[in-house]
């Protein structure tokens, strides 16, 4: 499998080429030059780890062989604490959740960075390289990433998060981790200003110069590929003929895994986006219309995105795959803060999505109802998707997923519900702990020249 970006369809990397540039140099993001198809029956009956490298092999074939694969995936989701690693669970009738908080920081992030983890390690016992991670994160990508590259050798691993927009314990799980080759940085601003500083630190030479940098946020291909397993591992749950998700968004990565798993034969109908108030992507699939908007705080911090990368991916297979298209797209709209898609892309983002904002009301509400009426305790990101389950009629199979452990946002929930949840020790312990941090300003060269002085000192 070679790889375009969606900004130069002409380009034909390898899987090793773009696992460490993250971002292309013409701005793009990558996506396969096609989509490999899976046979759903050669599905049946095997495990997690088994489903997970059949369907991620073809991505990475030509520079991995399947036994190593599989051997990486095997330890990947070993010290999952899940025997299903991602189970199915029953709400009513034809409505779903997919459970995705079995992995070490609690929430469905280390699905895809434990393996990232483990890959980026395999293929450094080879070579002479060292790397260095640079990511931005909303709260849950940061600790999933520094929870998986702590203490691995040849990885330097930069994170930067917005200072104080993060809950407490996401904090924590993010700086109590002291080893020498982490670097939290808190910004003084919000994700998407951390978010720009990064995407411009990967467009920069000096620093491309003097190190690799290595992109871990949602915009990386691995991850995406490591996610599309868990929909189509619900489906094999299921027992359905045809299956619909609703997916928590925020950067758009975990939805757009749902669409990559439609694209290589998972039988999906629909996928429903659910938003908190930063409802961009509602204005999208509601009427082509994408605004710059500036970005609520609400109880969901890690989908308080307004500029929702990998949406390009998005737009890249909507315009037919045509980069040409693209670039006029991100041109438009980084000149006028705005574009107009017309009816007929929006007409193909209608065909698949379909979008709701739930505000920080709702999602209390929601909380509470689904711990009243079930007895099921719901983070308030799980819960935005919840809104839009409950809203759903019986007869179709609908599958809403739990993107993190409600402990992780347990300020929302007590509120919520009335009462203090219990907290697992792990989390609770974090409070105890020694932090590491440095805070920046919202400054493109500040970040350069501290990571370029941590390096050449490591
Ligand atoms: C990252 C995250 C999201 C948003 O996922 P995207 O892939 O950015 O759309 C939602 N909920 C939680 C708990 C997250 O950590």
């Amino acid at each position: 499998m070679k790889y375009l970006s969606t900004r130069d369809d002409s380009l034909s990397r390898s899987f090793n080429d773009i696992l460490y540039q993250g971002l292309s140099r013409d701005g793009g993001l990558y996506l396969p030059q096609s989509w490999p198809k899976i046979d759903l029956l050669s599905l049946k009956n095997k495990s997690y780890e088994e489903v997970a490298c059949e369907i991620i092999f073809p991505y990475v074939n030509e520079n991995i062989e399947k036994l190593e694969l599989q051997k990486i995936l095997n330890e990947t989701y070993a010290n999952f604490n899940h025997e299903k690693i991602a189970p199915l669970v029953k709400l009513k009738n034809n409505k779903f959740l997919l459970e995705l908080i079995y992995g070490p920081t609690y929430a469905f992030k280390d699905y895809a960075l434990q393996f990232l983890g483990n890959l980026f390690s395999t293929s450094l016992e080879m070579s002479p390289k060292k790397i260095t991670v640079l990511g931005a994160t909303s709260g849950d990508t940061g600790s999933a990433a520094i929870h998986s590259f702590k203490s691995k050798k040849d990885i330097n691993v930069f994170i930067l998060h917005p200072h104080n927009k993060v809950s407490p314990i996401q904090q924590k799980q993010m700086t109590t981790v002291i080893d020498k080759n982490i670097f939290n940085i808190a910004i003084d601003g919000n994700f998407d200003d951390c978010q720009k500083i990064v995407k411009e630190l990967f467009v920069d030479d000096e620093i491309q110069e003097s190190t690799s940098l290595t992109a871990v946020n949602s915009i990386n291909w691995a991850r995406l590929i490591a996610q599309v397993v868990y929909y189509f591992w619900a489906y094999l749950q299921a027992d359905t003929q045809k299956i619909n998700f609703i997916v928590p968004s925020g950067n758009f990565g975990n939805i757009f895994s749902a669409f990559v798993a439609k694209q290589m034969g998972l039988p999906i109908g629909h996928l429903h986006i659910a938003t908190n108030s930063n409802d961009i992507l509602k204005s999208i699939v509601d009427t082509g219309e994408m605004k710059k908007k500036s970005v609520f705080q609400t109880y969901s911090p890690s989908m308080d995105i307004q500029v929702s990368s990998n949406f390009e991916r998005q737009i890249f297979e909507s315009l037919n795959r045509d980069s040409k298209r693209v670039n006029e797209v991100f041109e438009s709209f980084s000149s006028k803060g705005f574009y107009q898609f017309d009816d007929s892309v929006l007409a193909k983002f209608q065909q698949i999505y379909k979008a709701s904002s739930i505000d920080d009301n709702q999602t209390l509400e929601t909380i509470k109802h689904v711990y009243e009426k079930y007895n099921y305790i719901a983070d308030p990101h799980t819960a935005t998707g919840l809104k839009v389950l409950l809203d759903k009629k019986d007869d179709e199979v609908w599958v809403s997923l739990v993107c993190a452990h409600p402990a992780k946002f347990d300020n929302a929930v007590n509120k919520a519900i009335n009462k203090e949840i219990d907290i697992p020790k792990e989390l609770s312990n974090l409070f105890d702990k020694e932090e590491k941090m440095t805070i920046l300003p919202n400054s493109t060269m500040d970040v350069k020249n501290f990571i370029l002085e941590k390096i050449s000192n490591a």
